[in-house]
């Protein structure tokens, strides 16, 4: 995973509608005790644990990696609500890692909807097919256009669901009612509201978050 890729918050510390695109639940290692002494590894993984961003009113807004969210505090964007017991070290400091941080000024947030993509639709679906309603790694995974293409089915959020390959090939070139299959739910565009759902999901990791998102 790039460094930078998916950070929600620009460098002028703008939000982007890129809610929680790196804290896929089970991406990242296990977030277990940490001795001062890093190594190399350690300390790469440690700047890719998730980061709770809140607002300025303390509404959380988005969730970025620590390496990203150091930045922000560098920049004076954003100060650090609760921290990990845990530092690293630069040339002539040591730093305390961030579990929450909050923005300075307050951000409006479009209500936009975020970019359609595999990673996002496997994410909205909670990688369930959306026909079998069985969870699935991402690599046994498809997407399944609900009305196929040859009937003009368009690759949208409201058409494209996870489904596994075993259901994606019983359904074919057909309609879900053509298959027989039924869909598990409506396929809706990722909102912040669904972004939200998954910051709780991705909270319980880590009872910092608790406060800011259980409410
Ligand atoms: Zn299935």
């Amino acid at each position: 995973m790039g460094a930078n890729r998916h950070m929600s918050v620009d460098s002028r510390g703008r939000y982007t509608p890129e809610v929680a695109s790196e804290v896929m639940p089970g991406s990242e290692g296990p977030a277990g005790s940490r001795s001062h002494n890093l190594n190399s590894t350690r300390r790469a993984s440690l700047m890719q644990e998730p980061v709770l961003v809140l607002n300025a009113t303390y509404e959380p807004i988005n969730v970025t990696a620590v390496r990203r969210a150091m930045v922000l505090m560098l920049k004076g964007v954003a100060q650090a609500e609760e921290m990990h017991n845990t530092e690293v070290h630069s040339a002539a400091h040591a730093h305390r890692v961030p579990s929450v941080i909050r923005l300075l000024a307050y951000r409006h947030i479009p209500q936009q909807s975020r970019a359609l993509s595999r990673k996002n639709i496997l994410l909205r679906d909670r990688n369930t097919c959306q026909f079998c309603v069985r969870v699935f790694p991402s690599s046994e995974l498809t997407l399944d256009h609900v009305v196929p293409r040859s009937r003009g089915g368009r690759s949208t959020w409201e058409n494209l669901v996870a489904c596994c390959y075993r259901c994606n090939n019983s359904k074919g070139d057909r309609t879900p009612e053509e298959a027989g299959l039924k869909l598990a739910r409506r396929p809706r565009p990722f909102t912040l509201h669904t972004s939200r759902q998954l910051m709780r999901l991705i909270g319980h990791r880590d009872e910092r978050w608790r406060k800011y998102l259980f409410y």
